[in-house]
């Protein structure tokens, strides 16, 4: 073989293998990217928003806290004003828009939550308004414990009124300043008041022994309290975000998307 016939059958090779590496469009083939770093919500936002099956938790849920409050207003205990806390977002009122918008946009939270929340656009979740005005009317004072900041007080109040939510008034209306736990917020409601039901779709609405623990540590929490869910504690569904998620992560907040997308893979079990 000739030098000159050698350099033809490397140029040769080369080519067939550059072109294999490229598609039928001529484009070099890469490592394939998820279109959104939320792409992995898609499906859980289209049950969120789409399936009757989620309407019907709601109703369910709200049925349920009914009953419960219906029971407890049955009995004559000599005690503190009742009281009932709800938590906001996607527990009364549906956030999944906002959720939605991130994915489109492929942003990560909190990109344009302050304007969204300032909108006051969030829709009532269903059963949950008939559910706050059936308790109101009964003379059970309502407080809504959120997470979102104090910055957001009066966008929220008013997104709460807009929505028809009965007492949503400022003092009515816990939000978060330095903690993150809304323990200390619960506790000032306890202090004037008994507290009949607490409604969210975080465990940690409910009680401050779920705040940062394990997948493992939360199974076991929620085994320990079994007899409060229904009873005490009424919990909506959330399977696009929450601090189930933070728990599949181990609650870094540092990870990178490749490292929580690989997170989210390991802890599947299959058979
Ligand atoms: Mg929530």
């Amino acid at each position: 073989m000739t030098m000159q016939n050698f350099k033809y059958r490397a140029a040769v090779f080369s080519t067939v293998i550059l072109l294999l590496c490229m598609g039928m469009d001529g484009r070099v083939a890469m490592k394939e990217r998820p279109a959104s770093v939320y792409e992995h919500t898609t499906l859980a936002l289209v049950w969120f928003q789409t399936s009757a099956e989620c309407r019907a938790l709601y109703y369910q849920a709200f049925n349920t806290a009914r009953l419960i409050l219906d029971n407890d207003l049955r009995s004559q205990s000599n005690r503190k004003k009742r009281a009932i806390v709800f938590d906001i977002d996607d527990t009364i009122l549906d956030d999944s828009p906002h959720s939605v918008m991130l994915l489109k946009a492929n942003k990560l939270f909190p990109y344009r939550y302050d304007e969204w929340i300032e909108a006051a656009k969030e829709e009532a979740l269903p059963g949950a308004l008939e559910f706050a005005q059936y308790a109101a009317s009964r003379g059970v004072a309502i407080f809504y414990i959120s997470n979102r900041t104090t910055k957001m007080l009066k966008a929220t109040v008013r997104n709460l009124k807009t929505a028809g939510f009965p007492q949503a008034e400022e003092s009515h209306v816990l939000l978060m300043g330095d903690d993150g736990s809304k323990e200390d917020r619960r506790k000032s409601v306890a202090a004037n008041h008994e507290i009949v039901l607490l409604l969210g779709d975080n465990l940690n609405d409910l009680s401050n022994v779920f705040e940062n623990k394990s997948v493992a540590g939360r199974f076991a929490e929620s085994d320990k309290l079994r007899e409060e869910f229904g009873s005490r504690f009424i919990v909506l569904p959330n399977p696009v975000y929450g601090a189930w998620e933070s728990a599949v992560y181990d609650n870094k907040s540092n990870l990178s998307e490749d490292e929580k997308d690989a997170k989210r893979k390991s802890v599947l079990r299959s058979y």
